[in-house]
């Protein structure tokens, strides 16, 4: 009888720890209902229980490093590539040696030290009154600079990192001085004050407040969903020369991760065909994995060629590039 119930307490305990061998604990920032149906998919698919945690970005980077080496996190999941720099820059994540995760995200769209990897993509590009602007007469976000838009310009405002990343981005590649003059340009272009989000600064393009503007794609599927007629077009900037800013969300293995294989076998299934688009498709992003197409209704307003700094830049240049965004008067 002793031995029975030994045997069971030793069988029990077996079990408890190849659970927690098993388990995968994340820390998301992107929203349950963005990840929840994935992890779902997951576990169906291996039997890995996830547990996760969503927060925000800020949030839940300081409970990481809070945490230390007791988190009980072995991934983080965060959007922007400012944040994944943070991230990796205040040593709450580690290397990770995979080579399909290597081969399935470009080279440009993760962590040159392999601490994290973009998952999918989000391009900021130019979107136009259909009214009252032809195509023709874009061409880049530093052309919006030009007093042939003066008064005819919507921006969101600087405090967001998209348009903090956006502008490090322009840093990188014109240096800080043409870099300041092209956002004087923009502020001097104002149609009226800047916006709080990117949905309505589209808004006030369709409602002829302004005639141009710059957003993420997301945003504007998300209206076009709704309003197939919205009035506004989509325009790929810097086609002739750099090409689209892009950004990511992404993920990487926490520096302290008790299931650092766990972790790693989830992000290479992120990056996977089985997961990609069930990542990107309902927040209507695209897929960081060239091999997969994106959903229909984004297919559908054509490919284009993406700016191919490493998006990492963004988060090193983004302190300068906050300074810039003040100084330049741009709010
Ligand atoms: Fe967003």
């Amino acid at each position: 009888m002793k031995l029975k119930t030994l045997f069971l307490s030793s069988l029990l305990s077996v079990c408890a720890s190849q659970v927690w061998a098993e388990t995968v604990t994340v820390y998301s920032a992107r929203n349950e209902q963005l990840i929840k149906p994935l992890f779902d998919a997951y576990t169906k698919e291996t039997g890995v229980e996830i547990r996760f945690v969503t927060g925000t970005e800020g949030a839940l980077l300081e409970r990481l490093r809070a945490e230390g080496s007791n988190t009980p996190a072995d991934m983080l999941i965060t959007v922007d590539a400012g944040n994944l720099w943070q991230a990796s820059h205040q040593g709450v994540l580690k290397p990770v040696k995979s080579a399909t995760l290597e081969a399935n995200i470009p080279a440009h769209l993760r962590d040159a030290k392999n601490e994290w990897f973009g998952l999918s993509v989000r391009a900021r590009t130019l979107f136009y009154s259909k009214a009252k602007v032809k195509p023709e007469s874009l061409s880049s976000y530093e052309d919006l600079a030009d007093p042939k838009w003066k008064g005819k310009l919507c921006l969101r405002t600087s405090k967001k990192v998209y348009n903090q990343s956006l502008v490090a981005m322009m840093i990188a590649q014109h240096g800080e001085a043409k870099t300041e003059q092209i956002v004087r340009g923009w502020v001097a272009n104002l149609a009226t004050d800047v916006f709080s989000d990117d949905t309505a600064m589209l808004k006030a393009i369709a409602a002829g407040q302004c005639e141009v503007g710059i957003a993420n794609t997301y945003y504007y599927g998300r209206i076009v969903d709704q309003e197939p007629n919205f009035p506004v077009g989509i325009f790929w900037a810097n086609q002739k020369t750099d090409g689209v800013h892009v950004n990511v969300s992404g993920a990487g293995v926490t520096r302290h991760a008790k299931n650092e294989k766990g972790a790693i076998r989830l992000i290479e299934w992120l990056s996977s065909d089985k997961a990609q688009n069930l990542y990107t498709d309902k927040g209507m992003e695209y897929p960081a994995n060239p091999k997969i197409k994106p959903d229909a209704l984004i297919a559908g307003w054509g490919t284009f060629k993406s700016n191919l700094i490493n998006v990492a830049k963004a988060g090193e240049l983004q302190a300068q590039a906050t300074k810039l965004m003040d100084r330049a008067g741009y709010k």
